[in-house]
């Protein structure tokens, strides 16, 4: 029996006891049936009874609902979508790129209406997200994303002096994006599984899909025939023969420190609703959580053969020992914390890093997903897509670019193991390029494109 308080911190926090939920009890039918209950499942659910309560919706889960990404993730309920307003411009077109600038950061407002409404006490709190530049090439990489915000004319990013950010070790200036919350992911997920049950929904966990078609869903408990499928298996889909090739699993680490004093927290000059980077290539993020410690993560975690997910790859004693130290390098302040938690999971990485949303009405089988590390939030803008189109409504959402966006296939191994690992060990050398030369990285420039920069 899995002990899901052990998955990460906020498992461990969470107020709910992780009881999990009955599995299917063997064939049934339902008028939509959802696989998977992270967040992109279970909004889909909570949306679509919102516009047809009569609906009889069924939820398929292999684990719990929030076993995976969105239970485990870094609390940034943020406006970011992994395709930049320029690549989604040169793509589709300006208008339909900014309409999807705007509806990203409509979302964050959203997602904080909808927790107001349901008395999902995650601690959503919307403090912006401040990246700091802390070498002349990251303040040029600062400078040049608030110029294109500003030409494009729909976020709101501005710069901030030094002083304003005097508490991160060695920050010459930042940018700041007010469109960003923070939130404790494992709360938002249980508690929208309860509101979504309390409106109507059954969610089976313990119950393993292993294959869908149109109409119908196969089960390690029985068969589920539904006139619409939804997928809703983000990184995981790599691990089922139908979606192998469509996803790669992307391992993201997470630590978190005992609470720190608010003398400390203000010498960072980290508010509550915070959340922070900067403009190293191998991401990191962090935010202040809700009891004052620091949740702290990043990449760096290697890909693995043939897109293997297994409970070991969520720790890596390495990466683990990389944050730690980024961590203290950024805020001194915290070198003596102690690191209480250490955790990580699997996200989903499209071909093109181009999240999208789909649904065939022939078939009747949609999906949502390819968020990469930015699905907290699109997972609700996702969810409020798919049940316009299962219940075929024409609205705007549905007129957003990233709907029937198809991606490229994964290359088949050995390739996608070489170009994933390369792409990572690229963005760490780009990083100690960038130390030595104060330069642009070129292996940056060269790699860039292809892991998502
Ligand atoms: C460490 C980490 C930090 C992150 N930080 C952030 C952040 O700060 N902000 C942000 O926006 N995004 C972040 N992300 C990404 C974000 O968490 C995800 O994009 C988002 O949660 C995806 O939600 P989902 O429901 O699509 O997928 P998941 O939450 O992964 O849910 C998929 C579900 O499918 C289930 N499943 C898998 N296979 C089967 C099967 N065969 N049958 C039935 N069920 C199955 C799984 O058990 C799981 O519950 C982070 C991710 C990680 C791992």
């Amino acid at each position: 029996m899995t002990d899901y308080r052990s998955l990460s911190f906020w498992h461990d926090t969470v107020e709910d006891d992780l009881t999990p939920r009955p599995p299917l009890p063997g064939d049934t039918t339902a008028d939509v049936a959802i696989i998977g209950a992270g967040l992109t499942g279970l909004w889909t659910a909570y949306y679509l009874l919102e516009r047809d309560p009569s609906l009889h919706v069924v939820l398929l889960e292999k684990n719990i609902a929030g076993f995976g990404a969105s239970g485990r993730n870094g609390g940034w309920c943020s406006a970011l979508f992994p395709a930049s307003t320029a690549s989604l411009e040169r793509r589709h077109g300006r208008e339909p790129a900014l309409a999807m600038r705007r509806a990203m950061i409509s979302t964050v407002d959203e997602v904080g209406r909808v927790v107001a409404a349901e008395s999902i006490d995650c601690g959503f709190t919307r403090g912006g997200t401040v990246s700091f530049a802390r070498s002349a090439v990251q303040l040029a990489a600062a400078l040049a994303e608030v110029e294109e915000a500003d030409r494009y004319g729909v976020d709101e990013l501005e710069m901030l002096d030094p002083d304003a950010v005097a508490g991160a070790n060695g920050a010459l200036g930042a940018s700041f994006d007010p469109a960003c919350a923070r939130l404790h992911p494992a709360a938002l997920v249980r508690g929208l599984a309860r509101v979504v049950e309390a409106r109507g929904a059954t969610i089976h966990e313990h119950t393993e899909v292993l294959d869908w078609q149109s109409g119908s869903v196969s089960t390690t408990r029985g068969r589920v025939r539904a006139a619409r499928v939804v997928v809703a298996t983000e990184g995981y889909g790599a691990t089922l023969p139908k979606t192998h090739r469509r996803i790669l699993p992307l391992y993201s680490l997470m630590i978190a420190t005992e609470p720190l004093d608010d003398s400390t927290w203000d010498s960072m000059g980290v508010s509550h609703g915070r959340t922070f980077t900067d403009f190293r290539h191998l991401l990191v993020y962090g935010q202040r959580t809700a009891d004052n410690r620091v949740a702290f993560g990043g990449r760096g975690a290697r890909y693995h053969w043939g897109s293997s997910i297994q409970p070991r790859f969520d720790r890596s004693s390495a990466v683990f020992k990389h944050l730690r130290r980024a961590l203290s390098e950024l805020f001194p302040q915290t070198a003596d914390a102690e690191v209480t938690h250490r955790w990580g999971g699997p996200l989903g990485v499209p071909r093109d890093w181009h999240a999208s949303v789909t649904f065939d009405p022939a078939s009747g089988i949609a999906s949502a997903g390819g968020y990469v590390g930015d699905g907290l939030s699109t997972t609700n803008l996702a969810g409020r897509t798919l049940a316009d189109l299962l219940t075929g409504a024409d609205t705007d959402l549905t007129r957003l670019p990233w709907v029937n966006h198809r991606s490229p296939s994964w290359e088949p191994e050995p390739l996608r193991f070489a170009g994933s690992n390369l792409g990572m060990l690229a963005m760490r050398a780009a990083d100690a390029e960038e130390r030595v030369t104060s330069r642009p990285s070129f292996a940056a420039k060269i790699m860039g494109p292809l892991v998502g920069h």
